[in-house]
Formats: C-alpha cells, sequence, structure tokens
C-alpha cells in the first residue's frame, strides 16, 4: 500500500472532546533549537478503548517514551526552544515511523501483541494517519517553515527502557544521527566532557531511513542539522531527575551551538 491510496477516513478518530493531536509549546522561542517529542503520551484516543491492551502496560514504554516530554518541556525552558509534542501514544500510530513500516501501527511492540491493531481496514488506518500523524507532522512543517530565514537545529527528545531483550544497557544517555554525524558528534563531545555519565554514540538506536522519520524528513529533508536524544529511563523518573538531564543537555548545547550553527546548509555527506 503507497501512502496516497491508504483510504479515506470515514470519521473523525478524536471527539470533540479530546485532546488535540500535537501540542506546540512556546513557538515564538527565540532560541536557535527547535525540540520534538515524537512519544511524548499514552494516551489513546476513547474510541479506540485499550486497544486490547491492559492500562499499565499502555503507560509502559511500549506505549511512550516516560520521562521524555518532563525533560523536553524544561529543556524548551533552558534554551526558548519551540517544542513539539504529540498528543497519543506511539501505538496508535507512531509518529516516528514511515506509514510503510510494519511498525507504524504495530501488531507486536517489544513482543507484547497490541489486539486493537490487528487486521485494521484501509479506512482504519487512514484515520489514524489523519488524526494524528499528519497533524502533528503538519504542526512541526508549518513552524520550520516560519523559520525558514532562522538558524535552527534540530533535537528529537526520547528516552529508552533500561533493559530490552538483552543485558542492561550501559548507556545514561545516546545522541543518534543519520547521515551527517557532525551535529551529533559535537553534542557527544559536549556530553561526554564531565566524564560522570556514559554516552552513546548512535545507541541505543541509530536513525534509518526506512525506521525512522522525523529526523529523515525534517532535519535532513531541509538540511537542518538534527540529532535524536534517547535518555535512560531510570534516569528521569523524577521530576527532579528529569530536571537534572534538562540542564546538563541545556549546558551542553550552549556549548556547542556556535559551532553547530556554522554547519547548517553545509553538506556533511
Ligand atoms: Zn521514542
Amino acid at each position: 500500500m503507497t501512502e496516497s491510496d491508504a483510504g479515506v477516513s470515514p470519521w473523525p478518530l478524536l471527539g470533540p472532546d479530546e485532546p488535540p493531536p500535537v501540542e506546540v509549546v512556546n513557538a515564538d522561542g527565540a532560541g536557535s533549537a527547535v525540540l520534538l517529542c515524537d512519544h511524548a503520551s499514552h494516551r489513546v484516543p476513547q474510541r479506540l478503548g485499550t486497544l486490547g491492551l491492559d492500562a499499565d502496560r499502555l503507560a509502559d514504554h511500549i506505549g511512550w517514551d516516560p520521562g521524555a516530554g518532563d525533560v523536553a518541556r524544561r529543556l524548551s525552558v533552558h534554551l526558548d526552544a519551540p517544542l513539539v509534542l504529540s498528543g497519543y501514544s506511539r501505538l496508535v500510530i507512531d509518529c516516528n515511523r514511515p506509514l510503510r513500516s510494519a511498525e507504524s501501527i504495530a501488531e507486536r511492540s517489544a513482543g507484547v501483541p497490541v489486539p486493537g491493531n490487528r487486521g485494521l481496514t484501509p479506512a482504519e488506518r487512514a484515520a489514524r494517519i489523519d488524526a494524528l500523524f499528519r497533524p502533528y507532522h503538519d504542526a512541526i512543517a508549518r513552524l520550520l517553515d516560519g523559520r525558514a530565514r532562522r538558524p535552527t537545529l534540530l533535537l528529537s527528545i526520547h528516552s529508552f527502557t533500561p533493559v530490552l531483550n538483552g543485558p542492561p544497557r550501559p548507556w545514561h544517555i545516546g545522541v543518534s544521527y543519520g547521515r551527517d554525524r557532525r551535529f551529533a558528534a559535537l553534542l557527544l563531545g559536549a556530553l561526554a566532557r564531565s566524564g560522570e555519565f556514559v554516552v552513546g554514540d548512535n545507541q541505543p538506536y541509530p536513525i534509518e531511513d526506512d525506521i525512522d522519520y522525523t529526523i529523515p524528513v525534517h532535519g535532513e529533508g531541509r538540511g537542518l542539522p538534527a540529532a535524536m536524544i534517547e535518555i535512560r529511563q531510570d534516569g528521569i523518573r523524577t521530576a527532579v531527575d528529569a530536571a537534572a538531564w534538562a540542564a546538563r543537555l541545556a549546558e551542553a548545547y550552549r556549548l556547542i551551538e556556535a559551532e553547530a550553527l556554522s554547519l547548517s546548509g553545509s553538506s556533511g555527506s
């Protein structure tokens, strides 16, 4: 199925009293950073119930990135940065997966079957795309269009579970990149400077066109320096811890900001 024959949604997925699919914070922020949070919420549209999962499961890491939104909001304040957050669970539709990906609307996530995602019709798929995926990415595109003449560095903020199908993951934080490592390399250096933290270089996840959507489309597609930040979830469980990581990220960003901005518009590949 291509993106253009995905079907026409017959009804709106979100009721009139439900939260919007996207939240834009500090849209007119004067800083050079634009922050994105693809997996900020584990909310599911009322119309879809709980996707056949326990509420506990939905609130677990398969449903969202715990703590990521909290860190992103605090970082937005530090850097006076606009921030765009997705309002619904990645299990309804994952805003960081290409629509062609089997993980866009995952029938299994980290080994857990998602009953509400099995056997969807093209119209049911289209309803999720129209109600959630498109508004989120349209909001990002509008924001970036509106500041096309201003130097911009793009950061998406995620969190990862400390253990996934294997031994504990050693990284406290990771910085991931696609074709152009230069902006990420600056951040990696700044975050590793204190020697306090294990910093993943393209770990725990690299950015790949078949798996990722946000950075390839909004960053690489526009020639903006862009990187994905992944913070280990046990390091941001409390507000105090989230605030500490936001402050560290802000400090690292400021250290490398001028040099990173000089990368804008120059090809690194
Ligand atoms: Zn994520």
